[in-house]
């Protein structure tokens, strides 16, 4: 067999093969293999007219396929099949072979799996794929980590196959080892909230204005002229202006209302505990299909838990709906905000020196949380690439600021009326927790320090200090 392929795709899957394709479609010979040869072989029948593959049966046959240095994407179930198939690839292949797990890997698994190949000369690269089957056919948003050096052979096909917009490719180098997983899970915990925002606002509209699931995608499709639009508010309009067949209702109102979820939101809520950093957008949103799923709770709930709630009297149609848009804008922004420190505290803790305003560029195409406003993201790290807080650049300080009030009329509302908004409730809070010149954590640091002797710092001298409470009442200072 020659070794002519330039790519490899092994794991044939929906996302494998439409990668496959991809690379196909854009002129590369891609060699493709998959565990069980079924799958390979009706990528050929059906789509074997759009490129040059080379398929094999064994994975032997299939690393003897590519051209050196070899570069073979693992697009199979993350975790442990990914394990698998790197054992049984890694003794075939040789020094400077580039490795790519463009499955959802949880980044720490990259990073060990990246050091496990560098021992053996081996480049790895986890990279980051958004977009679903759609986007890995026609252009995902691609965010690969490992080494620069890598980069270099990989680079310029990922950014052929990814979205463009603009003409400017929605894939970059993000840093090494887990990086690219790292970003990658972000991106997914801030679609979590985005969604829950949008479910919120859906809801506030519904319970507001007694509106149909038709009048609310109207409202939705409107709004996605503006600021707000994405591809995640585009479809909203669309879901909600379908007609479910069977029944001739709108089809959101024959869905359970029970959401499910594969554990990126959570790895992203786990990972910020740990780092300490408040994404409470993200894990509101998080919480908020838990507690969806939380069936005997709200069975014991239902009926019994006083509501003691207003009714809703809306009086102005046109000024409510703008006070919704408002505050979905805002809180949108607060978790753009939390998501992009969470990527800064990770780069800083991992040594990654990831670019933030890079990742919003190639978030602008090709993934689920595309979106018009991103390009104002990226402006705002171009203005000033240590900026401490999204939050705080001068547009996005301008733009929520404009919305505040509209923001807390919604959120007070909401409570005042029994409304659940988790989402919206938390980044309003964020959003005045952030830029409070003086937060109670001076009444918790004298608690910690009554009851466990933790210390404290003043205000008005350098130091850390205690006090002897059961004691005396005098004060020490510790250094
Ligand atoms: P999947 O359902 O996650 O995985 C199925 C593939 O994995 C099949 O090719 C299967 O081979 C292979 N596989 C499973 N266990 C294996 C093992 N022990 N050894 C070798 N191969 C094994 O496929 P997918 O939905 O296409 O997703 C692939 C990856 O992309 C996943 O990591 C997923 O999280 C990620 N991803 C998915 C989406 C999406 O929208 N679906 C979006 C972004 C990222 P057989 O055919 O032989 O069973």
């Amino acid at each position: 067999m020659s070794a002519r392929a330039q790519i490899g795709v092994t794991g044939l899957a929906v996302m494998g093969r439409n990668l496959a394709r991809n690379f196909a479609r854009h002129g590369y010979t891609v060699a493709v293999h998959n565990r069980s040869y079924a799958k390979t072989a009706s990528l050929i029948a059906d789509h074997g007219s759009d490129g040059d593959f080379i398929p094999s049966e064994s994975m032997a046959d299939f690393v003897a396929s590519l051209a050196q240095p070899r570069k073979v994407v693992i697009m199979v179930k993350a975790g442990a099949p990914t394990d698998a198939v790197i054992a049984e690839l890694v003794p075939l292949l040789d020094e400077g072979d580039i490795v790519i797990d463009a499955g959802n890997a949880h980044f720490p698994d990259t990073i060990r799996r990246e050091a496990a190949l560098k021992e053996v000369g081996l480049h790895f690269v986890g990279t980051g794929v958004s977009g679903g089957e759609e986007g890995a056919l026609n252009g995902p948003s691609i965010m690969p980590g490992g080494s620069a050096e890598s980069y270099q052979w990989l680079g310029p096909i990922l950014e052929d196959i990814s979205a463009k917009v603009d003409g400017v490719p929605c894939c970059t180098y993000v840093g090494p080892n887990g990086a690219g997983h790292f970003v990658k899970m972000v991106h997914n915990g801030i679609e979590y909230a985005d969604m829950q925002l949008i479910a919120e606002a859906y809801d506030l509209l519904k319970q507001g204005l007694g509106a149909t699931a038709p009048e609310i995608g109207e409202i939705f499709a409107e709004w996605n002229k503006g600021d707000l639009e994405s591809f995640l508010i585009e479809i909203t309009a669309d879901v909600l202006q379908h007609t479910d067949a069977e029944t001739g209702k709108p089809f959101v109102d024959i869905i359970l209302d029970r959401a499910e979820q594969k554990g990126t939101g959570r790895w992203t809520v786990q990972n910020a505990l740990d780092l300490g950093v408040p994404i409470t957008g993200i894990a509101e949103a998080t919480f908020a299909r838990a507690l969806s799923g939380s069936v005997p709770q709200r069975t014991a709930a239902a009926g019994v838990l006083v509501g003691d709630a207003g009714a809703w009297e809306v009086t102005d149609r046109e000024a409510f709906i703008e006070d919704v848009r408002l505050a979905l804008y805002a809180s949108k922004v607060v978790a753009y905000s939390q998501g992009f420190d969470q990527i800064a505290a990770a780069s800083e803790e991992f040594g990654w020196n990831i670019d933030r305003g890079a990742m919003a560029r190639i978030w602008r195409g090709g993934c689920i949380i595309r979106a018009r406003f991103l390009n104002r993201i990226t402006e705002a790290y171009e203005r000033d690439e240590n900026l401490a807080l999204l939050l705080a650049d001068p547009y996005f300080t301008e733009k929520v600021g404009e919305g505040v009030s509209a923001w807390r009329r919604i959120v007070s509302l909401a409570a005042l009326n029994g409304v659940p908004t988790p989402a919206f409730a938390s980044s309003l809070s964020y959003y005045d927790g952030v830029r409070a010149e003086r937060l109670p954590a001076n009444l918790i640091q004298a608690q910690r320090d009554f009851f466990g002797a933790h210390t404290y710092q003043r205000v008005d001298k350098p130091g850390v200090f205690h006090t002897e409470w059961s004691l005396d009442r005098s004060e020490t200072q510790e250094s």
